[in-house]
């Protein structure tokens, strides 16, 4: 049977399209119950992707070789990889971290984009929670904030986190508002402790020398100072909405984090390892 000439086409142009977008949006399987999405890290500006008009367009430099040195940590300790999505495309042709709207403002190859970095994560937590129960998605990003610290993002505005102990713990609404609404109700700890306690993902952190925002010894942003909370991607994917996968915004400032390979070293060995521990306490489960 002769294929008609116009299916061929299409055909060929959807093959084209396929392999353009597994460039764009790296996806990679894996086998812990961790994913890591880095939605802001990528270089690449192709012709054909109309520039963004408005929103932020700055890239997190050094994400994504941070994210390749966590994935290679993890595996070194845990006997698995995380699954991971990587935006290539630079921030100026698409913002993954965004309402469809603002990151792809229009242009349809940008939104291919979206979708694939989107129902690739989605999938994943599908993955996870089918094959483990449970699971952590952590958001990776770059800022450059004046306080140079590791800024953890729980769906939790700069200024609730002034909140006593007391105070966070007693706001059912604002805890179910979080990316981590369902780890609280699993973990034998409090919300609060699970925000700024030793055992919290920053209090691991910092007990292997990486300064975090909140943490046992800041619990939250100066007066006036920069605090970034999380955006689409924590919301979109953690479990505020449902689900048994929770999700962090990991904001790396540049000074001691991205800056050098060595010290990008530094910081994926610290979470490594802290995620070992903090599987145990709040999942209650160990990770290998
Ligand atoms: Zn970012």
């Amino acid at each position: 049977m002769r294929i008609p000439f116009f299916l061929f086409v299409s055909a060929t142009v959807l093959q084209a399209q396929t392999a353009e977008l597994e460039t764009y949006i790296e996806v990679r399987s894996g086998t812990l119950p961790i994913i890591l999405t880095v939605p802001h890290g990528g270089s690449l500006k192709p012709d054909n992707v109309l520039a963004r008009r408005y929103g932020v367009t700055g890239t997190d430099a050094n994400t994504v070789p941070l994210a390749e040195m966590i994935i290679e940590e993890l595996e070194k300790r845990y006997g698995g990889k995380p699954h991971a999505i990587i935006s290539r495309l630079h921030r100026t042709k698409l913002d993954p971290n965004r309402e469809l709207e603002e990151a792809a403002q229009g242009d349809p190859t940008a939104i291919a984009a979206w979708h694939r970095f989107h129902d690739s994560a989605q999938k994943a937590c599908d993955t996870v929670m089918k094959k483990s129960g449970a699971g952590l998605l952590l958001d990776i990003h770059g800022h450059r904030h004046l306080d140079q610290r590791v800024e953890l993002g729980y769906l939790v505005k700069g200024d609730l986190l002034k909140r006593s102990e007391a105070e966070l713990n007693g706001d059912a609404a604002l805890i179910a508002a979080t990316c981590i609404r369902e780890l609280d109700k699993r973990s034998p700890q409090s919300f609060a402790e699970l925000l700024r306690g030793p055992q919290s993902l920053g209090g691991l952190l910092e007990f292997r020398g990486i300064r975090c925002l909140p943490s046992p010894s800041k619990a939250s942003p100066g007066f006036m100072a920069s605090y970034f909370s999380g955006v689409y991607d924590v919301a979109a994917h953690g479990s505020r909405s449902g689900g048994t996968v929770s999700a962090i915004q990991v904001e790396c400032p540049w000074n001691h984090v991205r800056d050098t390979p060595e010290h990008q070293r530094r910081f994926a060995v610290a979470l490594a390892e802290s995620l070992g521990v903090y599987f145990e306490v709040h999942f209650g489960r160990k990770l290998k």
